[in-house]
């Protein structure tokens, strides 16, 4: 049976480790708290020591943590997964960095010998349970074809957008109008409760109307219940995906206005409840004016 090297046991990849179990893969782990490996380990999954250690012997090394510096220890710090992986073993990168870092640890991983897709991934902690995550691949076709067996277990659907960092490129544009779109319903919200709208009505409408968006869908019952339960996207990481996006779109742009306020809004709910739930953006825009006499 063919193995994996897993790296990152947060939200997101404690699921899609598990996949790979169900899947029967033999699957070493690894993540830098080790008590979120004991769930898989009590499933059949080696502890690994290390990034490296998780990379020894694998047949793809995974990767699925918080941004560019967690991959570029996981992958060539201190018993990085780049040491230990035997030659042409597949690198699959899945979790959100900037572009620049995907061109460049294609580059260094492929001057060791690896075979680099990037390869984040769209679609909730549940859907990453289920193997339903939306894969965005940048890779040569040749490379993607042998990785398939290795990315069926954890996606449902695969969208190769071409070469190396256009999945990525994708992943950050896709996030950065996510990020629009929860900032701007969040201070629709606010002034329909401040003039006083009923807010049942109010959530109803936006949901089945024509800013329906998925996003809108999601987030506008539970920003008006501020029901923040199952929190799944921090504001932190979504921050770090909209300064991801921002550094690419300036290079490209003469100007992004509208990148610039979502870092702006995003700034504040960092500093307000960086952990939590992105959708307590409502709580920091429904702040009342001051009345002014
Ligand atoms: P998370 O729960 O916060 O987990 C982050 C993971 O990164 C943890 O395993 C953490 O280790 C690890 N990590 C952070 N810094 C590290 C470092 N310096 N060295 C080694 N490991 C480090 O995040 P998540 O929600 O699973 O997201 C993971 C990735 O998927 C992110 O890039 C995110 O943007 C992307 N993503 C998330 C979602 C979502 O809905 N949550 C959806 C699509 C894509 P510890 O456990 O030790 O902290």
């Amino acid at each position: 049976m063919a193995s994996i090297g897993f790296i990152g046991l947060g939200r997101m990849g404690q699921g899609m480790a598990g996949r790979y179990l169900d899947a029967g893969f033999d699957v070493a782990v690894w993540n830098r708290s080790k008590a979120k490996a004991d769930v898989l380990v009590g499933r059949g999954a080696r502890w690994a020591n290390s990034p490296a250690d998780a990379a020894f012997g694998a047949d793809a090394i995974v990767t699925m943590v918080a941004d560019d510096e967690a991959s570029h220890d996981v992958w060539l710090g201190n018993d990085g997964a780049a040491e230990a992986a035997q030659a042409k073993t597949l690198a699959i990168e899945c979790s959100t960095v900037s572009y620049q870092h995907a061109l460049d640890m294609a580059r260094e991983l492929r001057e060791r010998g690896l075979v680099y897709l990037d390869c984040p991934v769209t679609g909730l902690p549940q859907a990453a349970a289920e193997g339903k995550l939306t894969l965005l691949v940048g890779a040569d076709s040749a490379d993607l074809k042998r990785a398939e067996p290795f990315l069926t277990p954890i996606g449902s659907a695969v969208r190769h957008f071409g070469a190396i960092g256009n999945g990525t490129i994708f992943k950050l544009i896709n996030n950065l109008m996510g990020a629009q779109q929860i900032a701007s319903l969040a201070e629709g919200l606010a002034v329909a409760e401040q003039a006083g709208l009923n807010m049942t009505m109010v959530a109803e409408a936006l949901a089945t109307g024509a800013v329906a968006s998925p996003q809108v869908i999601r987030h506008s019952k539970r920003m008006v219940a501020r029901d923040f339960s199952g929190a799944s996207f921090t504001s932190t990481l979504r921050r770090k995906d909209v300064l991801y996006a921002v550094s690419l779109a300036e290079k490209l742009l003469a100007d992004v206005p509208m990148a610039r306020a979502a870092i702006e809004a995003y700034d504040k709910a960092v500093a307000y409840a960086p952990d939590d739930d992105e959708a307590k953006m409502i709580e920091i825009v429904s702040r009342r004016k001051a009345d002014k006499s």
